[in-house]
């Protein structure tokens, strides 16, 4: 129906050319880009694709170490609720003013950057909790490249805490925990560590590689050296970006504002984005007209890992959709328009993420290696029996990764993980709380809930075998 309007061919006309090449087609169908090519030919036009990713391509470009310069860290900072994220971030906002500088962050634009009185810089992603890093991640965006973990020390290492851990480890991104609230009576960090400790998280005062530092997010304490603590950690990572060249990077955050229009926060990654530039975000484009930081400030460009407030593009793109500027302006339009479509489509779509039934054909193809696991469970016992079987089945071809395990019911955030990690969720005696069958839906998460230890491990057992029936 498509080629047929942009060619103005009668669609039937389309239908009976692909009849001829031995292809039974529907109107709505799809062709693939050989079909394509060929039917258009046959009314004597020549086709052109316009890719959906070009901006893959500007990431694949080939790197010059001799470009790079070092860049600042981007931090984002989790853990379980009431455990004082929101008041990590508060002070770090409040306290650090870059030097020479009056007034602090006035503005919340969903990221900030920060100076430590050596010079250094870090940048915060300022939407604390682990959703909004498992929500970018499942878009395919990588941003943070270290977490912070708020464990308060009047409290325990919780189940969001375990999240949180899990969710850094799926993304690989280090982790400095903080062990707050030491201001309070109650409060023992030693036992945090302790509890740490026995999940095979050691800390560097229990003789491990971990960073952490005791705090006191209300009071300011320690958080100064926490923050050391980070850089150091970044050092090793030896963060590096060519700023001269022309930006891409990370949809923060968007929203329409009545007086300004559309609102964009985006954090450079790489290169520097200037007023003027065209960029395409997602599914919207649009030249830049202006932009500001988180001081409120008008600014001209920035540079990797600013964070910086966008106005012209002509929509709000998601978080996690990346950015990149273009040249041409009627290019990073089409490939604009194309992406909607293509949205449009992936949402009748079948399957994006991997099921159990989808394992063995995929084996068998000889493309896959390994299979993600979250696994929820109602006792703790269970959790260790079914880890310890699921392992045991990991062969040299497929690798069994439990990425997830946790006592409890099947919650949003493990579907996000699933999501984010292409992982299969397995709930023994437990189901889904609140909205996550929904999501799960929506993602295309396959749940699988058993009741017999037996018939997990054979389900399983079964898919890496490729026998499994589509029917269970
Ligand atoms: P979030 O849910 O992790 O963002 O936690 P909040 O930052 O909102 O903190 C939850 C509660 O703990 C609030 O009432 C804070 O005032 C309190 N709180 C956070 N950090 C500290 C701290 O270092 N000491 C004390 N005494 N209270 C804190």
């Amino acid at each position: 129906n498509e080629l047929s309007t942009l060619m103005n061919v009668p669609v039937t006309d389309i239908i009976s050319a692909c009849m001829t090449l031995g292809m039974m087609v529907t109107m709505n169908q799809r062709l693939d880009a050989e079909t394509l090519t060929i039917v258009a030919d046959e009314f004597g036009f020549e086709v052109k694709f316009v890719t959906a990713d070009s901006e893959d391509a500007v990431v694949e470009e080939e790197v010059n170490p001799e470009d790079l310069e070092p860049r600042a860290p981007i931090v984002t900072v989790m853990g379980h609720v009431d455990h004082g994220k929101t008041s990590l971030l508060d002070y770090i906002r409040q306290e650090n003013v870059i030097a020479g500088e009056s007034g602090g962050i006035t503005q919340h634009i969903g990221a900030y950057a920060v100076q430590l009185e050596n010079g250094q810089k870090i940048t915060f992603l300022d939407t604390p909790g682990h959703e909004a890093f498992t929500a970018m991640r499942a878009r395919g965006a990588k941003v943070t490249d270290l977490a912070i973990i708020v464990v308060a020390a009047d409290d325990d290492v919780m189940p969001q805490t375990k999240e949180a851990i899990s969710h850094a480890q799926a993304a690989g991104v280090p982790i400095v925990f903080a062990i707050n609230k030491i201001d309070r009576p109650e409060a023992n960090p030693e036992k945090i560590k302790e509890k740490l400790a026995g999940m095979n998280l050691l800390v560097e005062d229990w003789g491990g590689k971990i960073q952490s530092h005791d705090i006191s997010a209300k009071q300011g304490t320690g958080v100064k050296e926490l923050l050391e603590k980070v850089l150091l950690e970044a050092e090793l990572l030896e963060l590096k970006a060519n700023p001269n060249k022309p930006a891409t990077g990370t949809v923060v955050e968007a929203f329409l504002d009545k007086g300004r229009g559309y609102v964009s926060t985006i954090l450079v990654q790489s290169g520097t984005l200037n007023i003027g530039d065209y960029i395409l975000a997602g599914q919207h484009s649009g030249k830049v007209k202006a932009m500001h930081d988180e001081r409120g400030h008008n600014i001209k460009s920035a540079g990797p890992a600013s964070p910086v407030s966008v106005l012209g593009i002509d929509g709000a793109p998601q978080a996690g959709d990346k950015f990149a500027v273009y040249e041409d302006e009627r290019e990073a339009k089409a490939i604009a328009t194309k992406r909607t479509q293509l949205q449009r489509e992936q949402s009748v779509r079948t399957q994006r993420h991997i099921t159990l039934d989808e394992i063995g054909r995929r084996i068998a193809l000889g493309d896959f290696k390994e299979l993600n696991v979250i696994l929820k469970a109602d006792v703790d016992g269970s959790v260790e029996a079914l880890t310890d079987s699921f392992q045991k089945l990991s062969t040299e071809e497929i690798q069994i990764n439990i990425i997830h395990k946790a006592v409890g019911p099947i919650t949003e955030s493990d579907v996000l993980l699933a999501s984010a990690s292409d992982a299969v969720i397995i709930g023994f005696n437990v189901r889904p709380m609140g909205n996550a069958r929904q999501i799960a839906d929506k993602e295309e998460i396959d749940i699988r809930m058993y009741s017999i230890i037996y018939d997990a491990i054979n389900d399983l057992k079964d898919a890496m075998e490729g026998m499994l029936s589509p029917e269970l």
